[in-house]
């Protein structure tokens, strides 16, 4: 058999009433062996020495066949292990894993995103939000198993494209720039005349007499309306002048208009972009699709004929 040995792990602090003696005790990631199918639970208090020890971990290749737990959690844990270390569901969950991995004939050559999600049905690959990052949200699991890929989200699109993962519900909509992917952006209203951001709004007053449109405050006289301009005493709103409906004036060119154009700054390459033109992406939590079904399972079905 493939897996004759308990391969448990804790690694980091142990807990006040340390439960299971079938866990060894480790200080450090680098002492777990390099063995398809284990389980290990990651116990620091710590987010951020939880998030190293879980990217050290995954370095390794086979890492996707093991059962992978933290004893307290983090928005980067909750994407690439199995949760909150719970000792009855984390033995339970194992033994499903152990037995769908001892049916994989060829589990050292399968694909770890299929590997990974094949042998624990309960897995998602999840987006990660960080305000850091200039795309803003990642799939980390698959920069984990696939630290050469360049645009995770690309990697998933093309995945779901074969099959392979399947959108499950939508986690945000978001835009980017279209000349380098960043999601930072700054949206700006501009004079539609000359595209200037030194736009004000203001109320202006309309002469009928002359025609003269300027701001309000420039037809203030004495306690009166009088046109700058021609002089006349306005008294009567519709009959001797009204307010148009250009309430926006432009600072750099003088026009006056209704509505401002809207326009985005890209935040990282200072790059300008009609809103229309900036890239829309999905972010999506997804599980196997059916072609990766099919290969998980055909994977088991070979390896259960020739037994
Ligand atoms: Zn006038
Ligand atoms: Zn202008
Ligand atoms: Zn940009």
């Amino acid at each position: 058999m493939l897996l004759s040995k308990n391969n448990f792990f804790w690694v980091g602090e142990l807990p006040d009433q340390y439960c299971s003696e079938s866990f060894l005790h480790v200080q450090s990631i680098d002492e777990i062996p390099l063995e398809f199918g284990g389980m290990v639970c990651i116990s620091y208090q710590d987010g951020g020495q939880t998030d190293e020890a879980l990217k050290r971990f995954y370095q390794q290749t086979g890492r996707w066949s093991w059962c992978v737990y933290v004893t307290d959690s983090t928005p980067y844990s909750e994407c690439v292990t199995d949760g909150v270390f719970e000792e009855e569901v984390a033995l339970h969950e194992w033994q499903e894993v152990r037995r769908r991995l001892e049916a994989m004939q060829d589990y050292q050559s399968i694909d770890p995103i299929i590997g990974w999600l094949g042998v624990n049905r309960r897995r998602r690959i999840m987006a990660l939000k960080r305000l850091e990052s200039s795309t803003i949200y990642s799939y980390p699991i698959i920069d984990l198993f696939f630290p050469d890929v360049y645009s995770t989200y690309r990697y998933v699109l093309s995945e779901q494209n074969r099959g392979v993962l399947e959108a499950e519900h939508l986690i945000s909509r978001i835009r980017v720039c279209s000349n380098c992917n960043s999601g930072h952006l700054n949206y700006v209203e501009v004079c539609p005349e000359c595209s200037s951001i030194d736009i004000d709004s203001q109320s202006s007053l309309h002469c009928f007499t002359c025609g003269h449109v300027g701001d309000q405050q420039s037809f203030q006289r004495r306690g009166k309306l009088e046109c700058p301009k021609c002089l006349t005493q306005l008294r009567h709103i519709g009959v001797d002048y009204d307010r148009p409906l250009e309430n926006h004036v432009c600072n750099s060119c003088t026009s006056l208009f209704v509505e401002a154009a809207t326009i985005s700054q890209c935040l990282s390459c200072d790059e300008k972009i009609k809103v229309e033109e900036l890239v829309i992406r999905k972010l999506y939590q997804l599980k196997l699709g059916e072609v990766g079904e099919y290969v998980s399972t055909s994977i088991t079905a070979k390896a259960v004929d020739t037994w």
